[in-house]
């Protein structure tokens, strides 16, 4: 089960989105507690017989952190929306590859802003290449995402619609 839960501060300002296994032991141990702020909605993620909320409220005061967003292959198909940055097709994961925009064997970066998804066919096609050099053109400059939140609401959007509700909280 991957089921994610959006943890709130108790000002109910969105902290992080947290494993389901993460948010049952905070309630365990009380250190939060299920938002009753939409309880006339089913929230609740079933996991076998157990049931928890998928929003869940620290008791205890909190600033929002500012947390830097880890730089992996996932983060980074979901900042390009799982869309090749050359040919513009959406794809499922397993048919995206990383691209070195400013190409890997003449020692491109591995950072944000020299990373994109890009579909088998495009990164074939591009091989050891930079995109002006075959021609190609990027759908978007590669950047840096630089708000936590922001980017994890992106990440989880179909987890629950009630997460919105914080979005500008
Ligand atoms: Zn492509």
């Amino acid at each position: 089960m991957t089921a994610k839960v959006l943890l709130l501060n108790n000002e109910n300002e969105p902290i992080r989105v947290c494993s389901w296994k993460k948010a049952l032991l905070l309630v365990i141990k009380g250190k939060a507690e299920a938002c009753k702020i939409i309880d006339e909605l089913d929230y609740t993620i079933k996991c076998g017989e157990i049931e928890i909320p998928n929003i869940i409220r620290l008791n205890y005061e909190i600033a929002v952190p500012d947390l830097e967003l880890p730089f992996c292959r996932e983060n980074i198909y979901v900042r390009d929306d799982y869309t090749c940055q050359y040919c513009g097709k959406h794809f499922p994961a397993s048919e995206l590859t990383l691209d070195h925009v400013y190409p890997k064997s003449r020692l491109g970066p591995d950072i944000w802003e020299n990373i994109v998804a890009c579909c088998k066919s495009c990164n074939q096609y591009k091989a050891d290449r930079t995109p002006k050099e075959c021609g190609m053109k990027l759908r978007r400059r590669p950047y840096r995402p630089q708000k936590y939140m922001d980017f994890e609401f992106k990440k989880y959007k179909y987890e629950s619609v009630y997460w919105q509700k914080f979005l500008s909280a």
